[in-house]
């Protein structure tokens, strides 16, 4: 019989470690107990949130209501299809773990996605990327309880509407479903990725192993404290706070007669808009590595992650996080959007 936790604080389930309680939490280590939480839930007209690993959430301060359903749900299998090696996990897998073994068996696909905190369940949400591989480049299916039909589908790649940092679960239908398992298609044998010029020149030889660019990536995220090192004064962050803005041409145009004299980073994208840097533009705008605020700030390695220090509150992230976005808005014309999701009363706006 299911037992929720009532009042459960959030806090120690998130990496910036504030927000408060949750009315009711569930752990779920099989597939039975999603279903049944997500009735007991529907049954009192709660809502649901899932929880991963916590690494890309900012949790309001007086917490959320509803159900928290904590997704610890393990298991990992394969099998050999032409060409490839299919591996499903289940959506409480540790990612990095999933992402060590593949490379171990020497299996192309998500080298440069080492690193990477939280659960596998958790990749398909924002398509997880880095360093120019994202999960959508080798993701076969994924399997989702949808709440709205009340059973278990497997979604193709093309229906789940993968985009940058985006998707159908994040956007167009959030909260609709609760991936339980993700299937990668990966490459036995397969070269790495090395499309990414930093990595690239990092490695510096011509044919690098799978580990080699996995021991690289992540000594590059750990000098920017993209890894989470317990006792790195930056550890409490959720990675990227903003997304990178991607801009049509008229608005481009409108940024560079801002930029004048500057040389702003830009990469054109398939659809003929432009993706710019948010690192670039926020630093660009005044705002500088370890710049705080009281208790919040900018990490000291990298201008894009948002820090806490002790005695931070979802408040002070919100309100930091609103300076820098008035300060670019206010230089170039450009507002950027968070990329993590905020639980509770909670938002920039
Ligand atoms: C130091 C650091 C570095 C990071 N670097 C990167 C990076 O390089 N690239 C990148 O893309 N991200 C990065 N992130 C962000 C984060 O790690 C990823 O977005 C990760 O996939 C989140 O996983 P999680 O399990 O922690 O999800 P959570 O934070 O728990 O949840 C995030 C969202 O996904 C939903 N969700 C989680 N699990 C499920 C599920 N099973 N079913 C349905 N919905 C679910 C939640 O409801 C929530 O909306 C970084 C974060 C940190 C702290």
């Amino acid at each position: 019989m299911l037992s929720p936790v009532e009042h459960a604080p959030l806090a120690p389930h998130c990496t910036l470690r504030i927000g408060g309680p949750a009315r009711y939490l569930v752990e779920a280590t099989d597939e039975a107990t999603v279903t049944e939480a997500v009735a007991w839930a529907a049954a009192r007209t709660l809502p649901v949130r899932v929880l991963g690993g916590g690494s890309n959430l900012v949790i309001a301060d007086d917490g959320v209501d509803g159900l928290v359903l904590k997704i610890a749900l393990r298991g990992m299998t394969e099998r050999a299809v032409p060409g490839g090696i299919e591996v499903t996990a289940a959506a409480g897998e540790p990612w990095d773990d999933l992402v060590r073994y593949t490379v171990e068996h020497d299996w192309a696909g998500l080298e440069c996605l080492s690193g990477i905190p939280g659960l596998v369940g958790a990749t398909p949400i924002q398509n997880v990327g880095a360093y120019g591989q994202e999960v959508s480049d080798t993701l076969a299916s994924v399997r989702a309880l949808d709440r709205e039909r009340g059973r278990v589908v497997t979604l193709a790649p093309s229906e789940c509407g993968f985009g940058y940092r985006d998707s159908l679960f994040k956007s167009r239908a959030p909260g609709r479903f609760v991936v339980l398992a993700v299937t990668y298609r990966l490459t036995p044998g397969g070269a790495p990725y090395l499309g990414y010029a930093d990595i690239a020149r990092e490695i510096g030889t011509r044919s690098p192993s799978l580990p080699a660019v996995r021991e690289t990536v992540i000594r590059v995220r750990r000098s920017k404290s993209m890894v989470l090192d317990a006792g790195d004064p930056n550890v409490r962050s959720c990675g990227s706070f903003f997304l990178n803005p991607i801009v049509d041409a008229s608005a481009l145009a409108a940024i560079d007669a801002r930029a004048t004299g500057l040389a702003m980073p830009r990469w054109p994208q398939p659809d003929g808009r432009v993706k710019l840097s948010a690192a670039w533009l926020i630093e660009r705008a005044g705002f500088t590595r370890g710049q705080a605020e009281g208790p919040v700030g900018l990490s000291t390695r990298h201008t894009l992650a948002i820090v806490c220090h002790d005695g931070a509150r979802a408040r002070d992230v919100a309100a930091f996080a609103r300076r820098v976005r008035a300060g670019v808005e206010q230089r170039f014309g450009v507002r950027l959007h968070p990329e993590p999701i905020f639980w509770g009363a909670l938002s920039l706006d």
